[in-house]
């Protein structure tokens, strides 16, 4: 029997496979998904897992700055990220295809559609076709790029926008998204149970495994990570998104451009520069955003704070056909992305040699472009841990050179 700590996307998609390989699961939970525009209760606010965009990114990310900050200190690479995120790409391929063919209640809400990414500086490294083999550069004899450039204010007195690429990518419908994946566990038996958990994992295990006659813990409890697993390389980076709507309910293409990602970019002081995202999530709703606030907890914003305000004009400022939109029945979201200055941690914690805790979190601006991939790591040290245990031995999981850098984890 496997405890899965967190509702969000990481948990649910790693009890999805747990379920699928014949564990038994409990998933514990103080927080789960809202039922966005369709919840009785009009002021729930929905969590972090549906906030995000969700957009697909290659990694690095740009909706987070850069994802990656430590690479040598840390649990996990840019190449690590890139295996992740191209699992979950092929996953959500498949989904949105399969979507296409089934009843409305059974369809995941993923599609895929063409990301125009723009950037003001060229990306260094540069990504070449073998770093992103979806990816197109931009081409001055390509229609669609002219089409592109024509709608947004590329030139040096607006965005002075230099280079771009576009690709089909996947976006995930985040509320349809999380009612599926609850369904999708409950109906293949795992056990939900609302309940927060204090302190360090590692001082309650063997409680919580008693109580939930457990063999393993998995820790996929996003910023709660900074408790469950002392950890204060986890911080927030505070985000918002305004959602915007047509009256028609007809989300057309912003002029021939279906979805545009300026990603947020360091200036010549090594200053943080601003990202724009515009995202159309479903035929209603185009997700607008965002604001990038780091070691920021105040989900106090309004539509009138000035960096929401900043954010909405900047965005129609690049895209100005979005002024045709108008503000949805519940216009603006916030969220708190669970970063790690370590990066994403899938492993096993090793703080005794005993410990049967399998971590899953630290995903910061990716949580759902690295979701499926993660989940999948997390389920391998999760068996081969419980297979050794068997075999009556209690090595921990990095033995295995699995699911981090760190030596020493
Ligand atoms: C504005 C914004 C835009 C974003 N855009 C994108 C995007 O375009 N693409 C993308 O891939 N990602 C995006 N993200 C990031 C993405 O939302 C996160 O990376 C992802 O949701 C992390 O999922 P998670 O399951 O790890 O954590 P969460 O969704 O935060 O879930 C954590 C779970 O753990 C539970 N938990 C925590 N502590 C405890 C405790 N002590 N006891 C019990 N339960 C606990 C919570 O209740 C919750 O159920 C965005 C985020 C924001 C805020």
């Amino acid at each position: 029997m496997v405890l899965v700590i967190g509702g969000g996307v990481s948990g649910l998609m790693t009890a999805w496979i747990l379920l699928d390989k014949g564990y038994r699961v409990t998933i514990v939970a103080e927080e789960w998904r809202q039922r966005g525009d369709k919840s009785p209760d009009k002021k729930a606010d929905r969590m972090t897992s549906q906030i995000a965009g969700a957009l697909w990114e290659y990694p690095p990310g740009g909706c987070g700055l850069s994802e990656i900050e430590v690479p040598v200190l840390a649990y996990s690479t840019l190449a690590q990220y890139r295996t992740w995120a191209l699992q979950s790409f092929l996953f959500y391929k498949l989904l949105a295809e399969n979507d296409s063919l089934v009843a409305e209640k059974n369809r995941f809400g993923a599609r895929m559609i063409t990301l125009y990414q723009f950037f003001q500086k060229l990306p260094a490294p540069p990504p070449s076709e073998d770093q992103n083999p979806q990816g197109e550069r931009t081409q001055e004899a390509d229609p669609e790029w002219k089409k592109a450039k024509n709608a947004i204010k590329y030139g040096p007195n607006d965005f002075n926008i230099q280079w771009g690429y576009r690709h089909q990518a996947p976006v995930v419908d985040t509320d349809v998204a999380m009612e599926f994946l609850m369904n999708r566990v409950r109906d293949k038996g795992a056990t939900l149970e609302t309940r927060h958990i204090r302190e360090d994992l590692h001082l309650q295990e063997r409680e919580l495994m008693d109580d939930f006659k457990a063999d393993i813990i998995v820790n996929a409890s996003g910023l709660g990570a900074k408790v469950l697993a002392s950890d204060n390389q986890v911080f927030p980076v505070r985000g918002a998104v305004r959602r915007m709507t047509l009256d028609n309910n007809d989300n057309a293409a912003l002029d021939g451009m279906d979805l545009v990602l300026l990603p947020a970019q360091y200036d010549t002081r090594n200053q943080p520069g601003k990202t724009v995202f515009i995202v159309p999530r479903n035929e209603k709703t185009t997700v607008v955003g965002s604001i990038i606030q780091r070691n920021n907890w105040d989900l106090a914003l309004t539509l009138e704070s000035p960096e929401v305000e900043d954010m909405w004009k900047r965005a129609h400022g690049l895209v100005p056909a979005l002024q045709t939109r108008k503000p949805s029945a519940r216009p603006l979201a916030q969220g708190l992305r669970p970063f790690s200055h370590s990066n994403v941690r899938v492993s096993a914690d090793n703080r005794t040699a005993s410990c049967r805790v399998v971590h899953n979190y630290g995903h910061g601006g990716s949580g759902w472009t690295l979701a499926v991939g993660c989940a999948w790591t997390c389920v391998t040290i999760v068996e081969r841990m419980l297979h050794r245990a068997e075999a009556g031995s209690v090595a921990n999981a990095n033995v295995w050179g699995l699911g981090g850098h760190r030596g020493a984890d």
